[in-house]
């Protein structure tokens, strides 16, 4: 009547629903055939259905119950492993589905975090380029301070894989970043206006970025309060700006 290949279902209610209904089929005298017709579906999918391959609704197995010679008293068991077993489904499909979630996020929190170190890298050589005196490498240096580090792979996978608010927010920090790359091509120096133009908007999008990530995490948003510092761009402590009276640069 049934294949007798191992049901290769772990322990619980949907083993137990198909090992109730082998037994009760391979005690009387009913077929595939005679079950499927009485119970009103195909012999094959009663085939299935015997072997753990397709699982019934709760209706669909009291039927087969009731279409198996003899075995309609179980109709009641069946029905009630049937449940069971379609709770346990959907349990594991939504256990599952809350772990993809959790995996995907990691994921993002660390593209995310390697493209913040990314940019750190590449301002910080930037940096290295506007102190020294300017030359005719200058462009040059510049341009592989920015090239030489992770941050257009991490860019990319951070545009590919974020959230809307998260991928504008890193754009957002590359653009700016790009903007003191052309202030440092262009002869800026570390205590020129034109670098802090450029440098300001930068730091305050970093934080932005942090912000974003934050927020994807479902976290809380830090204030500048909470770090100590009245504002994000770093111009309330940059003794260059506060001292040097740069009229272009505004809060
Ligand atoms: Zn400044």
């Amino acid at each position: 009547l049934t294949s007798s290949s191992s049901i290769g279902l772990p322990p619980g209610a949907a083993r137990d629903l198909v090992d109730l209904l082998r037994e009760l089929a391979s005690a009387g005298d009913s077929t595939n055939a005679s079950i499927a017709r009485k119970a009103g579906v195909s012999a094959s999918y009663v085939s299935q259905i015997l072997n753990g391959r397709k699982f019934p609704s709760p209706d669909v197995a009291a039927r087969i119950a009731n279409a198996i010679e003899g075995a309609d008293r179980h109709e009641l068991a069946v029905r009630g492993l049937a449940e069971k077993a379609a709770e346990a489904r959907r349990y594991d499909r939504a256990h599952r589905a809350v772990e993809a979630a959790a995996r995907t996020g990691a994921d993002i929190e660390a593209t995310s975090v390697a493209f913040l170190l990314a940019l750190d890298t590449a301002h910080l050589a930037l940096r290295q380029v506007a102190a020294a005196p300017a030359g005719p490498g200058r462009v040059e240096a510049a341009v592989q301070a920015v090239a030489s580090t992770s941050l257009y792979t991490d860019r990319e996978r951070l545009l590919v894989s974020a959230e809307p608010r998260l991928a504008a927010a890193g754009e957002a920090v590359f653009l700016a970043l790009v903007d003191i790359r052309t202030a440092v091509k262009h002869g800026a120096g570390l205590d020129s206006e034109a670098y802090h133009r450029a440098y300001h908007p930068f730091a305050a999008a970093v934080w932005s970025l942090r912000q974003a990530i934050r927020a994807a995490a479902g976290r809380e948003p830090l204030t500048p309060a909470e770090m100590r510092r009245d504002e994000w761009s770093d111009l309330d402590r940059c003794p260059t700006c506060t001292e040097g009276g740069f009229t272009t640069i505004h809060r």
